[in-house]
């Protein structure tokens, strides 16, 4: 096992994110020595160096290794062929499902991917083969604002020793890495990771489903299992995970719509991403489709905006290195396409802030369902909302400097400016689109002078984006 401090300085990544990643590591290596086997653990200034004093040391000849998940290291991989004396063997990623069960064909759809990755597991299928409850997606269900109910917290881990070693030894080894590890409470071994996901299974999953989409000023979390970081590093298995959910579900302590809807994140959402990161590879990380090239404002890095919403999200996620789904997508993403914000450098930021970012989840969420900035290939259509739908999921207009119903204005939310300018600036493109052509239609409604305001005023706001 290498720990490569180039590969950790690569980005100036969120420090808690690598205090898991390196203590996992840690603690992995410990329990292999004590279950009996041979590890070699190095630090190195980068993995071949770190490679090559391993094979020097051991005359090591036949590398097998599993697949990386991410681009540049699986091409880092089939390059070690080249290594003299070398043979090397790549396994399929053990991580995701779906080189278990590889498409047919690929699919142009979330759905009919889940359905099929459903029938392979046998996840909620019931014995002739139809879905549990009749119905394969109880989203229907699942839209409701956060009513103030208790939110069970998620369990804590108080760092142990190696733990407390790691963050001393990162303070030294990443100088630039972004947060704080302070706190640090995340699991970091396959125990700690196994009571995370009972604590959620029991706690949280039955009010999972019609939370899903809500936000909250005040709790984070809410209902979500913040699993990603444990899955996304081996600590859970996907299938283990999911079939948790199924299982309270047979035992009569979830129900079903928030089951199906976990499940489906799981064994849908998290393995389509995979696919498609892996069909698009590597263009997606240039595509550029609505050709938005502002830089990111500053107060990405401070949450400091008069913008309730983007501040509140923004210092959460300098925090803590994590916020929910919406709140990425329908706060974080909705604003930089409405402000036609060059996706790579939000891209970027997606990858340096989180403490489950990496570039296989996070380019094909950000460049394409959240700006929709491939196309249309990850998702079908942008994921647009003026502040209406901020303020019916959430508790941040409350209270917020800015007006959530007007649209022009001194005070007007710049949600609701953004949103109807970019309606107008791409009205053809977006009509042509199934998926939003209803939006679009509220265009009619607007006079000509209306319009004019709309625009004379956004671009005054993006004059002066930094000042919002
Ligand atoms: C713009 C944007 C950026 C994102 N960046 C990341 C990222 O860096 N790392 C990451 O793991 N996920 C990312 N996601 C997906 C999703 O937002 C997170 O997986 C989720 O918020 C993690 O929190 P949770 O474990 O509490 O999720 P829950 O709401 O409890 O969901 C359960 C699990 O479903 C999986 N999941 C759900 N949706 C997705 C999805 N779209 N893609 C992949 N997995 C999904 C995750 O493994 C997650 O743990 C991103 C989504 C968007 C829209
Ligand atoms: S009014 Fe606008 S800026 Fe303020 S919290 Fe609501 S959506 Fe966000």
């Amino acid at each position: 096992m290498i720990e490569s401090l180039a590969r950790l300085n690569q980005r100036p990544y969120h420090r808690r994110k690598l205090v898991l990643i390196i203590s996992a590591m840690r603690h992995y290596a410990a329990a292999l020595r004590a279950a009996g086997y041979d590890v070699d653990y190095r630090v190195a200034p980068d993995f071949l160096t770190g490679l090559r004093e391993h094979v020097a040391t051991f005359g090591t000849r036949h590398l097998i290794c599993m697949a990386a998940a991410e681009y540049a290291t699986r091409q880092f991989q089939q390059r070690l062929a080249d290594e003299p004396g070398i043979a090397i063997t790549i396994l399929p990623n053990t991580l995701f499902l779906v080189e278990r069960y590889p498409p047919n064909r690929p699919p142009a759809l979330m759905e009919p991917f889940y359905r099929a990755m459903r029938r392979h597991t046998g996840l909620l299928i019931e014995p002739d083969g139809n879905p549990t409850g009749g119905i394969w997606n109880f989203d229907h269900e699942n839209r409701r604002r956060y009513d103030g109910r208790p939110v069970p917290p998620p369990l804590r881990f108080a760092p142990d020793e190696i733990t407390r070693q790691v963050i001393a030894d990162l303070a030294v080894a990443c100088p630039r890495a972004i947060g704080s590890a302070d706190d640090f409470d995340l699991p970091v071994t396959r125990e700690q990771a196994l009571q995370a996901l009972a604590d959620f299974i029991a706690r949280r999953l039955p009010d999972f489903g019609p939370f899903e989409d809500a936000m909250s000023s005040e709790h984070d979390l809410l209902f979500h299992s913040q699993l990603s970081p444990l899955l996304n590093i081996g600590l859970l298995d996907p299938l283990e995970t999911a079939q948790a959910a199924v299982d309270a579900y047979r035992h009569g302590h979830a129900p079903l719509a928030s089951v199906e809807g976990f499940v489906r994140q799981i064994i849908g959402w998290r393995e389509y991403i995979y696919y498609r990161y892996w069909e698009l590879m590597p263009d997606l990380l240039q595509a550029n489709a609505w050709r938005a090239e502002r830089p990111l404002p500053d107060w990405f890095w401070t949450g400091r905006t008069r913008m309730r919403c983007l501040s509140k999200v923004i210092s959460r996620v300098l925090d803590s290195g994590y916020c929910h789904h919406i709140e990425r997508l329908m706060v974080l993403c909705n604003f930089a396409v409405l402000a036609g914000i060059r996706p790579q450098a939000v891209n970027d930021w997606f990858l340096e802030c989180y403490i489950d970012a990496y570039e296989w989840v996070v380019t094909p969420n950000v460049i394409g369902m959240g700006l929709n900035a491939d196309g249309g290939r990850t998702a079908t259509k942008p994921y647009i909302a003026s502040a209406a739908y901020i303020d019916k999921m959430s508790d941040y207009c409350k209270g917020c400097v800015y007006d959530r119903k007007a649209r022009v204005g001194s005070q007007a939310c710049p949600f609701n400016t953004l949103y109807w300018h970019f309606l107008i600036t791409h009205e053809e493109r977006l009509r042509a689109n199934p998926r939003l052509g209803p939006a679009v239609l509220g265009l009619r409604r607007l006079s000509t002078d209306e319009r004019r305001a709309i625009v004379a005023q956004a671009n005054e706001i993006l004059g002066r984006i930094e000042e919002l």
